[in-house]
């Protein structure tokens, strides 16, 4: 038996010879080349496949699978924007994700964001560079006896709550479908808006729904208390960056820490020769402010996180081709 990965990166690359050590009658082949109609010949013999990647998997590509016999494909990530449901059931595909990989990387991620900015770690570091190690007047704040409002409480804002309670916070969460572990602690208020009002730091931890784009706008940093600290490493969509910086520039919001932005695609996972070659406006109005911390979509990104990428997604193709059943199947007759 086969199992070709696509797009690996270099540092998936122990993980998979980790696990191929772990399964030696399995055959393993890999290309850091993404899947498309020009590499999916490189599949021809496997009987599996596994994908990781931002662009379309066109259909043509997925007619070549079918025609060398395979029809398991297995992602290492939680997004399936990708696919057309349609192409998959037309051709008789089946499909794994992997939609929990780590929530506490996102989560401990988001209270080092937190942290930086309460802490005030970007000017002790511009103190620090120009030699100066004084205190005065760079004074910090605590998490300890702050409201911290979450908004979305699944994988990753259940872990944000309960470290967040262990640091001594007083949380506030709000939820369209609250976790009844949660729910017993009595952290749920009733609406987004109790969250804006009642807060001192905010987390956003929902998915990015089509209602819910821009669900932090302009009204929204309005009714949140002046100095805020907002935090967003759930969907960049979610927020209106325009807004967000004009709360950045009258004071509304006194800190931010994005690991998201709306226009991500333009910058994160890119190199430019200096920070001041990255043309896009809003990234540019955003950056060198001492109270903004801008991570380029990295909470996920922790050798634990990676692991489990890699390691369940080819256990769950694995299954698919022992006629077992997945830990992660995906439902494709859903549009
Ligand atoms: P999840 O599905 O486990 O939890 C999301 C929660 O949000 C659910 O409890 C749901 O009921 C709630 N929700 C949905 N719409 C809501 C709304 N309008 N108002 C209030 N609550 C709402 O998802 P998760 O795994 O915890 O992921 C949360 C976010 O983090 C997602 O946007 C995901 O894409 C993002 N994420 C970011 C990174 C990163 O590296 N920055 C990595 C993984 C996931």
């Amino acid at each position: 038996m086969k199992i070709y990965l696509y797009g690996v990166r270099e540092d998936e690359k122990g993980y998979i010879k980790e696990w191929e050590k772990e399964h030696k009658d399995i055959d393993i082949d890999f290309t850091h080349k993404i899947f498309d109609n020009k590499t999916a010949d490189l599949a021809e013999g496997s009987d599996g496949v596994v994908l990781l990647q931002t662009q379309a998997y066109p259909k043509t590509a997925l007619k070549k699978l079918q025609d060398f016999g395979i029809s398991k494909i297995s992602v290492r990530n939680v997004g399936l924007d990708g696919f057309d449901f349609k192409d998959l059931r037309d051709l008789g595909f089946s499909l794994t994700n992997v939609p929990v990989y780590s929530p506490n990387a996102i989560a401990e991620h988001t209270i080092g964001l937190t942290l930086r900015l309460l802490r005030r770690v970007p000017e002790f570091d511009q103190k620090f560079a120009d030699g100066d190690f004084r205190w005065f007047p760079t004074i910090g704040e605590e998490i300890n006896g702050k409201t911290v409002g979450i908004i979305g409480t699944g994988h990753i804002g259940s872990v944000v709550a309960r470290i967040m309670m262990a640091m001594g916070a007083n949380v506030v969460a709000y939820d369209i479908k609250p976790n009844p572990y949660l729910e017993n602690l009595g952290i749920y208020v009733d609406s987004i808006e109790d969250v804006l009002k009642q807060s001192d730091i905010i987390t956003l931890h929902t998915p990015l729904a089509k209602k819910d784009l821009h669900m932090i706008d302009k009204l929204a940093f309005s009714k949140m208390k002046d100095g805020v600290i907002f935090i967003n490493a759930a969907r960049g969509g979610l927020v209106d960056t325009d807004a967000l910086i004009a709360a950045l520039d009258s004071g509304k919001v006194g800190g931010a820490g994005l690991d998201v932005l709306e226009s991500e695609n333009d910058v994160f996972q890119k190199k430019f020769d200096t920070i001041n070659d990255v043309k896009d406006p809003q990234f540019k109005a955003l950056i060198n402010r001492k109270n903004v911390i801008i991570t380029p979509h990295t909470a996920f990104y922790t050798t634990t996180a990676v692991h489990n990428m890699v390691f369940d997604s080819l256990n769950d193709n694995l299954k698919m081709l022992q006629s077992k059943a997945p830990k992660y199947p995906v439902d494709i007759n859903v549009e």
